[in-house]
């Protein structure tokens, strides 16, 4: 018989040696998975946040708009991430003669007397008069009110929209209901909410209101010249949306339409296209078609596996790419089972074959993720090892190792290649992921949704998704996914209508289709492809990632010589099947080197292939030089 105190005693210890037997079993098997197989072996370390300076973006270019930045402390890196996204070519300056030499020039983030003085003041005051355009952001006095027709600033934090007045020339073509309403702070008050001004007494009706009926946004016709008055700084709005920091403006979370951001920068280029005779702007769907369709998979989930197989091959039969993101699971925790195994790297492999991204979904799958330390940047497999304890606890997971040892697993061990798309898991969206992506050599992000994100356009990330540092990488967000209900098979239409709203502009449509399930959900893929094949380009978010990135590299201007146009295009990198939208005046005479164009919708001239320099000379119909 044992005395109480020894009995207690071995009891703890049993106790121990079952908790650790279970740590044992629990944690085992997984170094096992893949025998003799460590990595990566090199160290990653993320940049520093080195703020970007406006000059990398002062680039001497005729036919551009102007960006007269009268305070580098300002959002204006949202705005130049947002005009290489609609296409627009723009230089940013902060001398007053450099900008007046262009047709266009939008003056950011203010105008008052505070930042210019009396002499620049009087000739940005004359310029609308002389035929140029003049777009002013937040005219807080400085003389100018007559000239965009109003007579005083106010400001205001408690706005909540932007209603847009669809019967001018550069509104005209914002229809859908969604276009003509802009949110611009969700309906809970917060410290943060995003303050505009108005413009009292309008000469003239305004372009855009305020809810409460307040100008927003003016315009005055001044001869053949303009001058708008922007109430709203559109470079911070476009921050929000991209850094993905909106709270609750979004006026839906996923599979609906949601162009706050869009229809701004298609304002923005209207006003470009209107005062610019010589406007050449970029199409932001290859080979001219009206819409860019991803298709994507997240495997993480045991069944999935062999089901993402099925899936390729209905892929590879329609002739289209689509992305495959795979959580490398080699620990079995609360999640789930171990996955990542030989007998899927051998699936992998053949969905790779048909053509498939083979691309990350991390590690862990943690719903936890945004919480993730950064890490060391030197985890290992097998040494990483996150461990999902439950929905609120992950131990020993950090950001770069989920994204380090998934791209090592899968570059390593499967016939995929080197991954360069990412997505996380529940879309938990760290704010140090767009540099530890950067660091980790992935390219590519497509880890929030389109609605909040306010658009439907890919966009570049910030560093830290805060305001004054840039990575590489770029975003491709979500529209239409399959676990709301109700269930996938029965949403065709809703989804095909998104579709139609999307195209309007040449959007993006990322489509996510767990593969846990045939049935309805392979059927919603066959019949959304049949829907849209004809009028869509699909591939997968390698293959639009890196056009997108080599399209966002190209540089172009205009050069004039009587009635004869050179433009003067440049990609640093090869690229295909881009539009140009040129003015309709032009007449394509000769390129250099020759290169197979074709014309398009709406004066649109789609060219096959650029490598490097390109020369395209013109004619132009009856317009003024
Ligand atoms: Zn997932």
């Amino acid at each position: 018989m044992q005395r109480p105190l020894l009995r207690i005693i071995l009891g703890f210890t049993a106790a121990a040696m079952l908790a650790a037997a279970v740590f044992f079993i629990a944690r085992k098997p997984d170094n096992a998975v893949f025998p003799g197989i460590s990595g990566p072996e090199a160290s990653t370390t993320v940049s520093r946040n080195v703020p970007v300076e406006w000059k990398q973006y002062d680039h001497a270019a005729p036919g551009a708009m102007a960006i007269l930045l009268t305070n580098p402390d300002s959002s204006w890196l949202g705005l130049a991430h947002g005009l290489k996204t609609i296409g627009v070519p723009f230089r940013i300056t902060t001398d007053v003669k450099t900008a007046l030499q262009h047709k266009v020039v939008m003056v950011y983030p203010t105008i008052s007397g505070k930042v210019l003085n009396q002499e620049s003041l009087q000739a940005l005051a004359a310029f609308p008069r002389e035929g140029g355009t003049l777009i002013g952001f937040d005219v807080a006095g400085g003389g100018l009110e007559p000239v965009f027709g109003f007579s005083e600033t106010g400001s205001d934090r408690s706005r909540m929209a932007l209603h847009i007045d669809t019967n001018q020339a550069v509104t005209a073509e914002f229809t859908d209901p969604r276009e003509r309403i802009i949110p611009l702070n969700g309906s809970k008050r917060s410290g943060d909410d995003m303050g505009v001004v108005s413009y009292s007494q309008p000469r003239f009706p305004p372009l855009a209101t305020y809810d409460n009926g307040a100008a927003a946004i003016l315009h005055r016709a001044v001869g053949k010249g303009h001058a708008y008055a922007i109430g709203l700084d559109i470079g911070f709005f476009l921050l929000k949306g991209y850094n993905n920091r909106q709270q609750g403006i979004a006026r839906s979370y996923v599979n609906d339409f949601e162009p706050a951001l869009d229809v701004l920068l298609r304002l923005l280029r209207n006003i470009y296209r209107q005062g610019e005779p010589d406007a050449v702007t970029l199409g932001t769907v290859p080979q001219a078609k009206s819409l860019s369709v991803i298709l994507t998979h997240d495997i993480d989930y045991t069944e999935s596996v062999r089901n993402a197989l099925v899936y390729a091959q209905h892929e590879k039969q329609s002739g289209i790419s689509a992305t495959h993101f795979i959580q490398t699971k080699y620990i079995r925790d609360w999640n789930d089972d171990v996955f990542f195994k030989p007998e899927l790297v051998d699936t992998i492999d053949r969905i790779a074959a048909l053509g498939m991204e083979i691309a990350s979904h991390s590690v862990s799958h943690s719903r936890v993720f945004s919480k993730f330390e950064l890490g060391s940047g030197r985890e290992q497999y097998p040494q990483y090892q996150p461990f999902v304890r439950d929905a609120e606890h992950t131990e020993n997971g950090t950001v770069l190792g989920e994204l380090r040892v998934s791209r090592f697993l899968l570059g390593h061990l499967t016939k995929g290649g080197d991954p360069v798309s990412f997505r996380p898991g529940h879309l938990q969206n760290p704010f140090s992921l767009p540099q530890a992506l950067e660091a980790s050599g992935f390219r590519y992000s497509s880890s929030v949704t389109a609605n909040t994100a306010l658009t439907h356009l890919p966009f570049r990330l910030a560093y830290g998704r805060e305001t004054k540092a840039q990575t590489a990488i770029y975003e491709f967000p979500i529209t239409i996914e399959d676990e709301h209900k109700p269930k996938l098979g029965d949403r065709l239409p809703q989804a095909l209508a998104v579709a139609d709203r999307v195209s309007r502009y040449g959007g993006l449509y990322v489509v996510l289709i767990h593969p846990n399930v045939l049935d309805h959900k392979l059927d919603f893929q066959k019949r959304l492809v049949a829907a849209l094949k004809n009028r869509a380009w699909f591939g997968s978010l390698r293959d639009f990632g890196a056009w997108w990135t080599a399209r966002d590299q190209i540089t172009w201007q205009v050069q004039y010589e009587g009635r004869r146009r050179t433009l003067l295009l440049e990609s640093p990198q090869p690229i295909s099947d881009l539009v140009l939208q040129l003015p309709k005046h032009y007449r394509l005479v000769k390129t250099t080197p020759e290169t197979v164009t074709t014309p398009s919708a709406g004066s649109s001239l789609l060219i096959s292939k650029i490598t490097g320099p390109l020369k395209l000379e013109f004619e132009t119909a009856g317009a003024a030089p």
